[in-house]
């Protein structure tokens, strides 16, 4: 049968391309009804206002092998059993509306099993409206003063709208009130069906913000149900047959000019108000309930269609009627569908006639989700698959939102008691596939070019006419003027006798009938004449009006000339001050420019002072070290000079005492000469002599050694006995003879005397010999003297040291010298406290008995013995000396060591002090004695000859670093 049904041919040339526009996704809704009884079992539960989860009842899990899971979903909005009406409504309607009165479509449909809420969301249970009476109060609240009068607009059976004349309207409005059936009472809730008008009682009056009020509006609704794949009109007014009820006819569909689906010959009914339009819907909804009863059909197998169309129009320039144009009238419409029940077949338990039905539902249930599965498809994957919408009635009814421009919302309402799970799966399932569907977002119509705010100036003009009518007496309202008119008008023509002339002789009868046609006459001349005059005021007033229109115009215009020069002059203004702006900006930006070129500069020079001022400070400190080196510099030097002042003051002294004591010499000698002329007794060696005489010696001051450059390695007893003495003597300067003091430390070590005759007698006899020869090794090796040390000195060394006064040499001692060949063997003293120094180039000595403190013993071995002392120099470097001397056997059997030189190794900065004796200048003058320096030896010999007035000072150090005369 369905495949006998003739399809309306395709028409490929028609077809619209795809909106190209922005594209929205279908809204989906989820709403939870609340369990009908406490003690049911719950298998949905909201997560949060878009998730909901859905989880198997308990005992599921046996039948399905373990596949116990939860399910979470995410919709739009999801809306728990809490949620009333309203707030459905202003999340999910609302914008809904809002497009239809600005011209767009829309399409809101319920979704779900049977008993989950579709019903009672889409219509609402009674005292609580849903959003089908929620839609139409909104739209007439927002259109309310602005409707057209009925039949103005004009539906064609094209899926079109027509606009007509004001009076063609009147006609059929007059046609309208003469037909026999009752008309809906509109606006008038009293009498209302008491069974749906508790349902429409909306207390809001919720309006939609923006709507042009220079548009005319009305409102037309039908109603169909789709039921088994056919289409039927529920507000078809067919006669009713009691007895053999006729089954409906059912409707077919077609495709408009903008390839927009409509049912034909479907019945639209221009509705007025919220409860003309509702009174419309619950007879639909009445007839289809007795249809169902009639036909035993199940109510909720059925697809049912509820749809509002708006029709728009402008109003003229005068804004006084609506625009006679086609092309500028506006149809949107908006479905609402309450869709039947999703439940599979099996589950609904229906049988025999009634199963094919419930499989057709299911059919085009099933053929809405193919449509949206493979619409999804195509647009993931770009694909161009077919959509089959054909193949049902429900999805070629709204094809045009799928592959058109519309808005598409549905509500997924779901029953959250155990036996629905399954359902309820499938359900949440299909709605979320439906949410990757989108659909083209509907454009906004174009503006219809004439000025806004027509409406309110006709209203305006109208009101002022009826006050100026009412000030000349005239009629106060049109409508009531015409009929009061028309009223006394009637009255006062006198009623016409009976004109039947039921006797040729009558005679009365036209004689009355003449008589009262006359009187009529004369009323309608009379009453022409005050028409006429009334005509003339009505000219009159038109004309003032009119002149006081183009006076208050004039008047208009001077002040609009007046405002206009305002607003240029203003605009100069405005201009002169952009300028100023434009300037002040510049000067600004330059400023700016300027001041962090600056900041810049400011930097640098801080940059600049900061540097200068670390220089500055170091300079200060190297400056503040410098003077501190050269303060121990001078403190050091003035140090040295003024012992070498002393011990030249001392030496002249001595000097001067010893040729004092020479002369005193001569004088006793002379004196003896004198007094004892005849002595024939050889003269003896004035040391003898003073010897033999100690007690005769002279009282005159004993010469002293200029310099203590010997330190004298003797036996500890004898040192301490001779200490005291030899400090006396030098110190006091007493007069006290050498020889006497000799006598007197002899007679005190009376283990000497027994031998001391002879080896005194072979030690004087080698003396002078000694003497000589050490005198020239001295003059030869040098004597260092710079050593600060007063040495307490033997007796032998104070008898040479008279010869060498009287023969006015330097004080030389006698002392036993190791013969060189036997191999010169040395004592390395270092005591422990030194430090190492890090000098590449190291002292070093070979065959050498190294000791930390002198002892006899090594010395005993040795014959050459050196010291190595160190101290900190003036500029805070180690200075090194080599105290060297040589190692004599003294006659007491002890050791003596009498020290020859003194080599100074000091550690110095190449590039600092100039080096006196440099290693770069390799061949210096020979005459250039005092700055060149070969050899201890050398230096020694200088030294020693210093003595006599040499100009060098006491300080000559040699710097170790470039010379270094191997021991
Ligand atoms: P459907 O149309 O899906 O078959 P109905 O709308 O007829 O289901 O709902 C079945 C019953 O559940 C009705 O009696 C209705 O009043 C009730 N109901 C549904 N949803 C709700 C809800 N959100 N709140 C209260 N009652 C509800
Ligand atoms: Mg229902």
């Amino acid at each position: 049968m369905k495949a006998a049904r003739a399809k309306t041919p395709r028409r490929p040339a028609l077809k619209k391309p795809p909106a190209p526009g922005p594209k929205d996704p279908v809204g989906v809704y989820c709403r939870v009804r609340p369990l009908s009884r406490q003690d049911q079992e719950c298998c949905i539960e909201v997560i949060n206002e878009t998730t909901v989860q859905i989880h198997p009842p308990d005992g599921y899990r046996v039948f399905r092998n373990g596949e116990y899971r939860e399910t979470q979903y995410s919709f739009k909005e999801v809306f728990g059993t809490l949620v009333v009406q309203k707030d459905v409504f202003d999340v999910v309607a609302k914008p809904l509306v809002e497009d239809l009165i600005r011209g767009k479509n829309g399409l809101l449909f319920t979704y779900g099993v049977t008993g989950s809420g579709k019903t009672h969301t889409m219509t609402g249970s009674p005292g609580d409206g849903g959003l089908l009476p929620r839609c139409l109060d909104m739209i007439f609240n927002s259109i309310g003063p602005f409707q057209a009068k009925r039949f103005v607009f004009k539906l064609d059976d094209k899926n079109g709208v027509d606009v007509q004349c004001e009076v063609d309207a009147l006609l059929e409005r007059q046609k309208r009130d003469a037909m026999p059936v009752p008309k809906t009472p509109s606006g008038n809730r009293r009498q209302m069906d008491p069974e749906f008008a508790d349902m429409i009682n909306v207390q809001d009056h919720c309006k939609v913000d923006e709507v042009d009020e220079d548009n005319v509006y009305s409102v037309f609704v039908s109603y169909i149900e789709i039921y088994n794949n056919y289409i039927y009109d529920l507000l078809e007014e067919a006669p009713f047959e009691l007895i053999k009820p006729k089954p409906p006819q059912s409707k077919i569909l077609r495709e408009d000019q903008n390839h927009n689906m409509y049912v034909t010959g479907c019945t639209e009914v221009e509705v007025k108000s919220t409860e003309e339009a509702f009174e419309v819907f619950w007879k639909g909804q009445k007839k289809r309930r007795i249809a169902n009863t009639q036909l035993n059909r199940e109510s909720s197998r059925s697809h049912s269609v509820f749809i509002i169309k708006l029709a728009q129009a402008p109003l003229d320039a005068d804004g006084d009627n609506v625009l006679q144009e086609k092309e500028q009238i506006t149809l949107s419409q908006l479905s609402l569908v309450d869709l039947a029940g999703s439940e599979r077949t099996n589950r609904t338990k229906a049988e025999g006639n009634r199963l094919r039905e419930a499989g057709n539902i299911n059919q085009s249930l099933m053929t809405l989700r193919t449509c949206i599965e493979v619409l999804r498809e195509n647009q993931m994957y770009g694909t161009n698959k077919m959509v089959p919408y054909r193949d049902s009635k429900l999805t070629h009814l709204f094809k045009n939102y799928f592959d058109g421009e519309g808005k598409v919302r549905m509500i997924v309402c779901v029953n959250p008691k155990a036996e629905d799970y399954e359902e309820s799966l499938q359900v949440m399932r299909f709605a979320e596939m439906t949410q990757e569907v989108e659909v083209a977002r509907p454009v906004d119509r174009p503006l219809c070019g004439l000025t806004p705010g027509r409406r309110f100036r006709n209203q305006a003009f109208r009101e002022e006419l009826a006050r100026k009518l009412e000030m000349r007496g005239g009629p106060v309202n049109g409508e009531t003027e015409e009929q009061s008119a028309s009223e006394i008008f009637l009255q006062n023509f006198p009623p016409l006798p009976s004109c039947e002339l039921l006797d040729p002789n009558d005679d009365q009868t036209l004689p009355k009938l003449i008589e009262v046609l006359e009187k009529r006459h004369k009323l309608r001349q009379m009453l022409s004449e005050e028409f006429a005059k009334n005509v003339l005021a009505f000219k009159t007033t038109l004309q003032e009006f009119d002149s006081s229109v183009i006076s208050k115009e004039n008047y208009i215009q001077g002040k609009l000339s007046e405002k206009e020069k305002t607003i240029a002059g203003q605009k100069m203004e405005l201009e002169r001050l952009e300028k100023k702006i434009k300037t002040l900006e510049y000067k600004i930006e330059i400023l700016e420019k300027t001041a962090t070129i600056y900041e810049e500069d400011k930097r640098n020079l801080q940059q600049e002072l900061e540097s200068k001022s670390q220089k500055l400070q170091r300079q200060a400190s190297d400056k503040r070290r410098l003077e501190a080196r050269l303060q121990g510099m001078v403190a050091e030097t003035t140090m040295k000079w003024e012992k070498e002042c002393e011990r030249r003051v001392a030496a002249k002294q001595l000097e001067m005492q010893n040729k004092l004591w020479v002369k005193d010499e001569k004088l006793k000698q002379l004196k003896a000469i004198v007094t004892e002329p005849k002595n024939e007794k050889p003269e003896r060696p004035s040391r003898e002599r003073d010897r033999e005489k100690p007690v005769q010696r002279s009282v005159s001051p004993s010469p002293v050694p200029p310099s203590s450059n010997l330190i004298t390695q003797v036996p500890s007893s004898q040192r301490l006995v001779s200490n005291p003495q030899v400090h006396r003597r030098s110190n006091s300067c007493s007069s006290i003879s050498v020889a006497s003091c000799v006598m007197e430390w002899e007679q005190k070590t009376p283990s000497h005397k027994h031998t001391g005759g002879t080896s005194n007698a072979r030690s004087r006899q080698q003396e002078p010999e000694q003497s000589r020869d050490y005198n020239t090794s001295d003059r030869r090796r040098g004597m260092c003297w710079t050593g600060v040390i007063e040495v307490p000195r033997r007796r032998d060394e104070l008898e040479i040291e008279e010869d060498q006064c009287c023969r006015n040499a330097p004080p030389v001692r006698l002392r036993h010298r190791r013969s060189r060949s036997a191999g010169e063997r040395w004592v390395d003293h270092k005591p422990p406290s030194n430090l190492p120094t890090d000098t590449v180039m190291q002292p070093h000595v070979p065959h050498a008995i190294t000791v930390a403190a002198a002892s006899e013993k090594a010395l005993a071995k040795c014959d050459k013995y050196m010291l190595t002392h160190q101290e900190l120099a003036s500029d805070g470097e180690i200075e090194t000396k080599l105290i060297k001397g040589d190692v004599f056997k003294t006659r007491g059997g002890g050791q003596a060591v009498q020290f020859t030189e003194i080599e100074t190794l000091k550690q110095e900065s190449p590039t600092g002090r100039k080096r006196r004796s440099s290693p770069s200048n390799p061949d210096p003058p020979e005459d250039a004695a005092d700055s060149e320096w070969t050899d201890v030896e050398t230096r020694c010999s200088v030294a020693v000859e210093m003595r006599a007035g040499s100009a060098l000072g006491p300080g000559y150090q040699h710097h170790a670093q470039p010379k270094r005369r191997k021991p």
